[in-house]
């Protein structure tokens, strides 16, 4: 059965909205989320708005115990006309559906989420915040909350979308970062869930971050499972390189999560006619590359920070510096134009906005 209504439950008391300057990233939510149920053979229902508050989950949800969950991660920008948008969303609940079939959770309707985000992101206007850099961080997500500790796909879940005024990335302007490549652990292997956005990811991410945050690392640098050899992301970014005037990305490889950001970067710089290539790209290459002097540049790229440039690598106790660990050109030119676009400052060529209120023929 396919729910098509939202009821809109109001809050009675609206809370205080931080001050722009003071925004840390997700700290603090607003005053509605968006709820809908699913419940075997009922099916996604009970669509409806409702005052931000905790779930009453029972001890033995599946969630608890097995992890059987899924996450996106976007966000929306004020326009200086004073308009809503958001950035590809459609990208981001394809990528749900896709993260929901690898954990055998049930598909959603993608328009209908959509429009129950933007539903959820007029409602809240207000909270987004207008200073340079700032946005509202949209965090839709599915658990599986069927009360059984077997193990099996739940049958009943809950999706739920929380929204959290968020502070500029960059506050003293972009800068790169000192990264530790990782020998010993690994994010996630070809056939597992690396593919998915899943908190089991992120669970088994926390050591290794942990293990070289105390020593000025902002990230980990993550290496293929089999080999250790292969890049593959940056903490949990995408990742690029400039070598001898060509970008290079590690291609697909069914452990890599594949961001929006980085899709649209790809898209970005063949429309500018740089070079750029998806393949296998391993550390050692990259060192005989700095050795020659040919590592031009190397950033990650993700929703949170758009473009994180990477000033230093650490590999088995050698240090590569690149680009005298200043922004390089590429990556400055790319978080101008994705900013821009975002932003609405810039032109959108390839459409990627989308307006939370619609012009007319609004679908509620
Ligand atoms: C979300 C995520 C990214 C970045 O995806 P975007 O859609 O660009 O924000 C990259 N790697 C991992 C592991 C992620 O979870």
């Amino acid at each position: 059965m396919e729910e098509r209504t939202i009821q809109v439950n109001h809050c009675s008391t609206r809370k205080e909205k931080p001050k722009s300057d003071q925004l840390q990233f997700g700290r603090i939510f607003t005053d509605h989320m968006f709820v809908m149920d699913f419940t075997d053979p009922l099916g996604w229902h009970d669509a409806r708005i409702v005052p931000y508050q905790p779930l009453t989950i029972d001890p033995s949800a599946m969630i608890f115990h097995y992890g059987q969950s899924v996450f996106e991660g976007l966000k929306a920008y004020l326009s200086p006309d004073g308009d809503a948008q958001l950035f590809r969303p459609e990208k981001n609940l394809q990528r749900l559906n896709q993260s929901n079939e690898r954990l055998c959770i049930p598909q959603i309707n993608e328009e209908f989420a959509l429009g129950a985000i933007k539903k959820l992101v007029e409602l809240e206007k207000d909270w987004i915040p207008g200073s340079e850099g700032t946005s509202l961080y949209i965090r839709p997500f599915i658990i599986s909350t069927e009360p059984y500790l077997g193990v099996a796909p739940s049958r009943r879940y809950k999706f739920i979308v929380i929204l959290s005024p968020v502070g500029a990335y960059y506050k003293e302007g972009i800068n790169p970062v000192k990264i530790a490549v990782e020998n010993k652990y690994v994010r996630a292997v070809s056939g597992g869930t690396g593919e998915a956005k899943t908190g089991g990811n992120y669970a088994s991410s926390l050591k290794a971050q942990e293990m070289v945050a105390g020593s000025g690392y902002a990230q980990v640098l993550w290496l293929d499972g089999v080999e250790r050899k292969y890049i593959e992301e940056v903490g949990s970014m995408n990742v690029f390189f400039k070598i001898n005037g060509e970008v290079i990305t590690p291609v697909l490889n069914g452990s890599i999560l594949e961001g929006v950001t980085r899709n649209s970067v790809l898209q970005l710089l063949k429309h500018w006619e740089i070079p750029v290539t998806e393949r296998k790209i391993s550390m050692e290459e990259l060192r005989q590359a700095n050795k020659d002097g040919l590592l031009e540049e190397a950033f990650g790229t993700g929703t949170a920070a758009v473009i994180s440039p990477i000033g230093q690598l650490t590999w088995n106790g050698q240090h590569i510096y690149i680009n005298d660990g200043k922004t390089g050109e590429i990556a400055k030119r790319l978080y101008d134009t994705m900013t821009g676009i975002q932003y609405g400052m810039l032109e959108d060529p390839f459409n990627w906005i989308e307006k939370v209120k619609e012009k007319s023929n609004s679908v509620f």
